[in-house]
Formats: structure tokens, C-alpha cells, sequence
């Protein structure tokens, strides 16, 4: 599953990468700040691949692994999942 992960986060940020080669003009009023967020240590939703200062621990995979999400991913994977397991909240 961490390989998974990383290749899809991998697949994202390379997508990422072609659009802004794509779109060569500079849009100043347009926040890269997301980019810059996945680089950093900060923990992001497994789920959105946002950072949050508020993360939920969670197992809602089958083989269970940790993951963190945010609230609203964590409240719509909890939803009729029965590997759903809560594991703690992690905050900035
Ligand atoms: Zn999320």
C-alpha cells in the first residue's frame, strides 16, 4: 500500500508538473502553495493529499495500515467501512 501511495502521489505530482509546463504563462495571483505543502514534513490526508494541522489516525484498509486523513475524509471513509479503526488525532 506505501508503494501504491507514493506511486500515485508521484503520478500527481508529475501530472502537476506537465500542466505547468503546458501553461508557460505565469499566473502571480495563483497559489503554488499546495506544491510546496507535499514537499514538506507536514502530514497530509491519505485521501485528498492535503494538509491539514488537525489529522485523524485511522486503519480503514484491508490489510490495515495507519494512515492520517482529514475530518471529511475521515467521516466519509468511517461510513460503512468495517475496517474503519480510529487511532487518534494528530495536530500541528
Ligand atoms: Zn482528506
Amino acid at each position: 500500500m506505501i508503494r501504491d501511495t507514493n506511486f500515485d502521489c508521484d503520478v500527481i505530482l508529475t501530472v502537476h508538473f506537465l500542466l505547468d509546463q503546458k501553461n508557460t504563462v505565469l499566473k502571480p495571483n495563483k497559489p503554488n502553495k499546495n506544491t510546496a505543502d507535499m514537499k514538506t514534513r507536514d502530514k497530509q490526508c491519505e485521501a485528498c493529499k492535503t494538509a491539514f494541522p488537525t489529522m485523524y489516525r485511522i486503519q480503514y484498509t484491508t490489510p490495515k495500515m495507519w494512515v492520517f486523513v482529514c475530518e471529511q475524509c475521515l467521516l466519509r471513509l468511517k461510513k460503512d467501512n468495517p475496517a474503519y479503526t480510529y487511532g487518534g488525532t494528530w495536530k500541528l
